[in-house]
């Protein structure tokens, strides 16, 4: 089949390179000068399916409140008159139970582990570099409180199966070493050795050449603008480089999906998380991370990438604004100069954010549409790095009419469509009630 990929960063690009070695005829579509320049361009680096967790969990809603209210907040909320924000944020909301986190995570962590594992294969295979790293991630507890409330995710772990180690700050400081220049400011942590890190976007520039090479078309600045439909198929798309067509189409649009599937009526809930990152040069090795270091208090990850040390963080939920605001460098900055004061020139690091494409749920959404020849990989949140590998590959295996590997019900559109309304004998013909959840497509 000749199959239109629709976005270029690390999701668009590893669906490619699945499809193209399904044996298909692929040519992506970017609206940029190149790829991985919009999300995946300075993520926080962590392929850490240990910490594939849905965002919406029991308790959420309270800590939200306390994150809102602190000192270096990893939490802002500037409420707009969007329809689509406050949908977003209710249906995120009537996630944060234990029964809907539980089903949400056993979603997530397969999906998570797979692709981990589909990353490792490719690596073996292409023998692609980008600044990878196999030492697992540490998550840092800075108080007693917090060390003490692990109860629940290492339950969690266990009944996954993943690999984890609870260290006290001996532990922490042997797999950390430059932690002792913060001795004392932390009393232990949870390491989790299964965790890999790697730069977003340098692997992705290098998996798009090696696409490339496979034959792969990439048309960069070419934006789309509508999907054209005609009866239950879309017959081709309204881009700035004219119309273009195909047999197949997958929209990997991360936060901007939902516009252009709107258009053809197909409702997506998926809303932009803006985070930010600071990149820091090293100038002293030995003082710097050599993996990724979960700053559990404020939420920001430390990451070891060749001679830099990415620094990301922060959930800002406002709209699509890519607007970078000044203060949301300051925790970003005492974080890493607090746990690692001697590593890097942060005031010299450059500052950059990106919008996260996020499910109310958490899992991302992949797989078919009602419209046959439309499919969707986006939604990936916090975590698109992490499942980017296996995500692709399940696309390219749904979209080849092959079984995938793992249990793919809970990732697809499915989960949101519409149900049968139930009947309540009515007295006179009444409107189908409306859920909330469902996906209207038309
Ligand atoms: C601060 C921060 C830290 C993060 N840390 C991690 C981490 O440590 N580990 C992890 O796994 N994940 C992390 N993430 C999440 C991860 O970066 C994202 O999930 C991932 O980059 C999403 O990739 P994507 O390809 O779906 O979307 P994007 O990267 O946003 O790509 C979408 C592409 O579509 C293109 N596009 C959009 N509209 C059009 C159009 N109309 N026409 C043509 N092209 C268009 C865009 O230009 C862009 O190239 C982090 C995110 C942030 C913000």
């Amino acid at each position: 089949m000749k199959v239109l990929v629709l976005g270029s960063c690390v999701i668009g690009v590893t669906t490619a390179w699945y499809l193209a070695e399904a044996g298909h005829e692929v040519v992506v579509l970017e609206r940029r000068g190149g790829p991985a320049l919009e999300t995946s361009f300075a993520n926080a680096g962590e392929i850490s399916p240990g910490y594939s967790s849905p965002w919406a969990g029991p308790g959420v809603p309270l800590k939200a409140v306390k994150w809102l209210l602190m000192r270096h907040a990893p939490l802002a909320l500037r409420p707009k008159l969007d329809p689509a924000m406050l949908e977003w944020l209710l249906r995120m909301l009537r996630n944060c139970t234990a029964a809907r986190y539980a089903v949400n995570k056993s979603r997530m962590v397969p999906l998570a582990e797979y692709s981990r594992d589909m990353l490792r294969q490719l690596r073996a295979e292409t023998g692609i570099s980008y600044d990878e790293r196999s030492r697992g991630t540490l998550q840092l507890f800075r108080t007693q409180k917090q060390l003490d409330g692990i109860g629940a995710d290492i339950a969690v772990l266990d009944e996954f199966g993943v690999p984890y180690e609870v260290l006290g700050p001996e532990g922490c400081m042997a797999a950390e070493p430059a932690l002792k220049y913060a001795a004392g400011k932390f009393v232990g942590g949870l390491r989790l050795p299964g965790d890999e890190t790697g730069d977003c976007q340098m692997f992705t520039e290098r998996l798009a050449a090696m696409c490339a090479e496979r034959g792969v078309r990439f048309r960069f600045d070419t934006e789309v603008w509508r999907l054209c439909k005609e009866g239950s198929r879309v017959t081709g798309l309204l881009t700035s480089s004219g119309v273009l067509s195909a047999d197949a189409y997958v929209v990997a649009l991360g936060s901007y999906s939902p516009m252009l599937l709107r258009q053809v009526g197909i409702k997506i809930p998926v809303y932009p998380v803006k985070g930010y990152s600071l990149t820091v040069p090293i100038t002293n090795a030995d003082a710097a991370p050599v993996s990724t270091v979960m700053d559990e208090t404020y939420k920001i990850a430390i990451t070891r990438l060749g001679e830099r040390i990415r620094v990301g963080g922060t959930a800002e939920i406002a709209g699509y604004d890519l607007r970078l605001d000044p203060s949301r460098r300051v925790p970003l900055e005492h974080s890493v100069t607090d746990l690692f004061p001697f590593a890097g020139a942060a005031t010299q690091a450059s500052f950059w954010c990106g919008l996260r494409p996020m499910t109310p749920d958490g899992p991302p959404l992949i797989g078919p549409t009602p419209i046959v020849n439309l499919y969707v990989n986006t939604g990936h949140g916090t975590l698109g790095w992490t499942m980017a590998c296996g995500s692709g590959r399940i696309l390219a295996d749904l979209l080849s009419q092959r079984e995938p590997e793992i249990d793919v019900s809970g990732l697809t559109l499915g989960r949101f469509q519409k149900k049968e309304p139930r009947r309540k004998a009515p007295r006179r013909a009444a409107k189908p009630e409306k859920n909330p959840e469902e996906l209207q497509a038309g």
